[in-house]
């Protein structure tokens, strides 16, 4: 099987999102790009993750062409090879409906820097991307805007994406996502949320890029700042 390590990554990572509330029934998805190849591994759509299996996850070439697999890869395929098409630090991208970064995706609500990790892995201020209907290309356009020198955006009036060079770290920005919209909601409703000053912001940021570059398995330090879109 093609890929075989990549696609039950892509199955573990769909059932972690589930057990953690993340995901419900067949909503989001998950894919990862192997480098060598460039072929993406990408959730099939309208299945439930905890039924999917590694042959069950589709692989497309960089054109959404499939390689192998008999599954209909998601219906979300447009944003992800955009996405990786636009970044080429991104190695994986993890899209959901998580309840709280949907209520500010739905308030049209920006995530400001309010918490120092945060902030670390997200890089700064995560921004709601413009609404276009869920499958189109044009939902893909807007994503990589907002998603500019990120590892989040919300997606207006439809929910959440998150990236990172693997799998491992999309998931782990997907979660922080989630927790801080949690934190900003309710503490907008209470009040007036402070916000971390922005060379704290960018202190945290490069310090975590520097720690992830060295972290076993690492391939060494690689700009996720620098890496900017192309039009
Ligand atoms: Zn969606």
């Amino acid at each position: 099987m093609l890929l075989a390590r990549l696609r039950a990554e892509v199955v573990g990572v769909g059932r972690r999102l589930l057990q953690t509330g993340l995901v419900v029934g067949t909503s989001g998805n998950v894919s990862a790009r192997d480098p060598e190849t460039g072929y993406i591994a990408i959730s099939p759509s309208g299945m439930e993750y905890d039924r999917i299996e590694a042959d069950d996850v589709p692989v497309v070439d960089g054109q959404g062409r499939r390689v192998e697999g008999r599954r209909r890869p998601s219906t979300e395929l447009p944003t992800h090879l955009l996405v990786y098409r636009h970044r080429a630090d991104v190695g994986a991208v993890v899209h959901t409906h998580s309840t709280y970064a949907t209520v500010l995706a739905v308030l049209g609500w920006s995530l400001p820097p309010i918490l120092g990790e945060a902030a670390a892995v997200l890089g700064g201020e995560v921004r709601v991307a413009e609404y276009a209907t869920t499958g189109t290309e044009q939902l893909g356009r807007y994503t990589v805007e907002a998603l500019e020198g990120r590892q989040a955006a919300l997606l207006r009036n439809h929910g959440a994406i998150a990236v990172g060079r693997d799998l491992r770290e999309a998931l782990q920005a997907a979660w922080v996502l989630e927790s801080t919209a949690r934190v900003y909601w309710a503490a907008r409703v209470a009040g007036s949320p402070l916000l971390l000053p922005p060379d704290e912001v960018m202190r945290v940021r490069q310090g975590y890029l520097a720690h992830y570059g060295q972290r076993p398995g690492g391939s060494g330090p690689r700009s996720v700042e620098g890496v900017r879109t192309s039009p």
